[in-house]
């Protein structure tokens, strides 16, 4: 992941620092005894975190955005005529103490939290929002964008140039900034019914989710599950003033307690409350809701000179068209749904052996598949855990891979202020040891720390500013007890190595504009690098470098390795059919016309899956529409195909390094040079076709699936 968890910060990104010393204090707490108050004098201009207290941010967040406002007005203002450098570059450079805050609230509020940080983050959420509202929203400053963008023709930048004037315009026309007065107005009061209706959609889905907790009186009704399950259960219960269990529901489809209940009546009655959660007529029933919001988001794309949501969204990605996001899920339906049905055949044959006497439906899914799976690739983690020790993974893994790719070099630095005494800092260098970067990673769980794994920037490169790039992974993997060795799974190796993978497209960032920099790239494109990280944790030399047993450095057992990859396939038609499912509704959803007739949500639905092929009886959707918070809650509106578009783009490139001699120096730096470093620098469908030779491909990622097997 990619900071998602933060779209606070991520709105800070949009404008990035500049050298310079503060022009204007808005808040008298502000002044140079502040530790944000002038640029950093450490290395890489990390930030000095042994002197910034929890209340030095609040003041220097305010102060940054009176002095971005000041410093753009002083742009939009300019009485000379708007020119590429008075308007565009300087844009570039304003908001430095604004960005210098953000991004070290950001690794904080999101990793090593407390109630005064939360707050301030409360507070702080919607003038950040106003604030770049002002920016993008200003007509004089858009005025002046636009001269320059009429002239862009005999202008005679460069391509960087170039391409910094055309995202920049065009972010500024599909906020709305180009609309009438009139149409400004109407733009305002869509996007507050927008906003309105999806605050109500995840209050209702929130609500309606509680309420479709699953409750049992009698304990035999959760036979199958664990006793610390059956605890957690009861303590559920409890804590809702009730007697027996309960089951909280999950946010998709499916349940994961459906994989260990043995009474079929419980599960059917739990898939039951989940299918239906938000479609029982009550106050909780969100299909009015989300039939408006298409319907509004529609008619919005309309006032901005789109013809559906779906395109005005995708405009800026690198699908560029719902059509050609529409095409590449198209191309995964048959393999996906072949390979699922075989799985639900050798379900049922599971089934029938054990005298069942019934059909497979989508609650026995699970529950069947786990014995399946045990059958065929039981994997015990406790068997290869003592071959994955975290620093191990991480210096003759992780950092090994990269130098051999791409030739750079790690070393500990512990003069580094940090946030946290778990935090390990390394100085990376290039190949002919000039200096690259600095990393953080911040590995282990912590209670005031947010779930699950992530990178992000705390200083931005950038040649036009002088920025070098620090950058930071977190995630939460398990702490040892003190002198204990960090053992990890799988799933964590690979984690450490996705979230690498973004690490190095922000640290091999060499642009000149800080906002088209490192990973500021389109939602289907960020997490190309990282997936593609991915590969090399299963790749021979380097799993044979860093899979050694802690204790022992013997090398894993080849009967274990074998049962790593194999298990790669396990399930892949079900997950890929049920992901590929909600994708496909999100884009119908999305490609609605304004003149279309308002929806109703279970008709839609069916005919949507319908006429994808992917109605199947016993592979539901991952979200319904009705419980679909990414679309409607969450910024994911037709934007839920971006995970399986970068997983296209991860496997074709993967493709290419085994077609071309794989891990080498050679196809390392030809990657870097032409992808990693160039951050949103270029049209990224034509810098990947530059690098790849061609358009990518869906076929690798079919391989990659073992979706072109006959067999599992
Ligand atoms: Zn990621």
């Amino acid at each position: 992941m990619l900071n998602h968890t933060f779209a606070f910060l991520a709105l800070a990104v949009i404008t990035l620092c500049a050298i310079s010393v503060p022009v204007a204090a808005a808040d008298a707490k502000f002044g140079p005894s502040n530790p944000f108050y002038a640029p950093s004098t450490l290395p890489f201009q990390a930030p000095p975190f042994d002197k910034i207290k929890d209340e030095d941010y609040q003041p220097a967040i305010e102060a940054g955005m009176a002095e971005e406002l000041i410093e753009v007005q002083a742009i939009a203002d300019n009485p000379a005529a708007p020119t590429f450098e008075n308007t565009l570059v300087a844009m570039e450079k304003t908001g430095l103490l604004l960005q210098r805050a953000m991004a070290a609230f950001g690794a904080v509020t999101g990793a090593d939290t407390n109630p005064l940080l939360q707050k301030v983050r409360t507070e702080e959420a919607p003038k950040l929002a106003a604030h770049y509202d002002a920016i993008y929203l200003n007509p004089r400053l858009f005025a002046r964008v636009a001269a320059v963008y009429k002239q862009r023709d005999s202008l005679q930048l460069d391509g960087e140039s170039r391409r910094l004037l055309e995202v920049s315009y065009d972010r500024f026309v599909r906020s709305g900034a180009s609309l009438s007065d009139a149409d400004k107005t109407e733009l305002k009061k869509l996007n507050e019914e927008i906003s309105t209706l999806s605050t109500a959609f995840s209050t209702k889905l929130l609500d309606a989710t509680k309420a479709g907790a699953y409750a049992a009186s009698d304990k035999s009704a959760l036979a199958g599950l664990s006793d610390a399950q059956i605890a957690a259960a009861a303590q559920a219960a409890q804590s809702r003033k009730q007697a027996g269990y309960v089951l909280p529901l999950q946010n998709t489809t499916q349940q994961p307690d459906l994989a260990s209940l043995s009474v079929r009546a419980t599960r059917e009655a739990i898939f039951e409350k989940s299918w239906n959660r938000t479609e029982r007529g009550d106050a909780n029933d969100t299909r009015d809701t989300i039939s408006r919001l298409a319907q509004l988001r529609a008619q919005r794309a309309q006032l901005l000179g789109f013809p559906n949501h779906a395109a005005w969204k995708l405009g800026d990605q690198m699908a560029k068209t719902p059509e050609a996001a529409l095409k590449f899920m198209d191309a995964l339906v048959p393999g996906a749904t072949a390979k699922a049905e075989r799985e639900g055949k050798d379900i049922q044959d599971v089934i029938d052996a054990q005298k069942g006497g019934f059909t497979l439906q989508p609650w026995d899914w699970n529950f069947y598949s786990e014995q399946v799976r045990k059958v065929k690739y039981d994997l015990d983690e406790a068997q290869v855990k003592p071959y994955f020790e975290l620093n191990h993974v991480l210096e003759n893994g992780v950092f090994y891979a990269a130098t051999q790719l791409y030739g750079i070099t790690f070393k500990e630095r512990k003069d580094i202020p940090v946030y946290h005494p778990d935090i390990r800092v390394f100085e990376v260098s290039n190949a002919d040891g000039k200096p690259l970067a600095l990393f953080y990673c911040d590995y282990f769980k912590r209670d005031n720390k947010n779930g699950g794994a992530w990178m992000d920037s705390l200083v931005g490169q950038s040649k036009l500013l002088g920025t070098l790039p620090v950058v930071f992974n977190v995630a939460n993997l398990p702490k040892p007890a003190a002198g204990e060795p960090a053992l990890i799974s799988f799933t964590d190796v690979t984690t450490m190595f996705h979230e690498f993978g973004h690490a190095l497209h922000g640290m091999f960032a060499n642009t000149e504009y800080p906002s088209l920099s490192g990973t500021a790239t389109a939602a289907d494109f960020v997490e190309f690098p990282s997936q593609f990280n991915e590969h090399w944790a299963l790749y021979p030399a380097v799993f044979d470098h860093y899979a050694k047993h802690y204790k022992t450095g013997t090398p894993m057992p080849a009967e274990l390795v074998a049962k790593i990859r194999k298990a790669e396939n396990f399930n892949q038609g079900y997950k890929l059919t049920e992901l590929v499912a909600a994708a496909e509704l999100d884009m119908q959803w999305h490609t609605l016309s304004a003149s279309a007739p308002l929806q109703k949500p279970d008709a839609f639905e069916k005919q949507a899956l319908e006429k994808t092929h992917l109605l199947l009886s016993t592979v539901p959707p991952r979200y319904r529409s009705s419980y679909f918070a990414h679309i409607w809650g969450g910024g994911y509106s037709a934007g839920y195909y971006a995970y399986l578009w970068a997983e296209m783009l991860d496997d074709d490139a993967y493709q290419w390094f085994e077609d071309n001699g794989g891990l080498t120096r050679a196809n390392g730096d030809r990657f870097r040079q032409m992808v990693l470093s160039r951050g949103n620098t270029e049209d990224l469908g034509k810098m990947y076709a530059a690098w790849r030779g061609r358009e990518p491909s869906v076929e690798p990622m079919m391989k990659d699936r073992g979706l072109r097997d006959s067999g599992q």
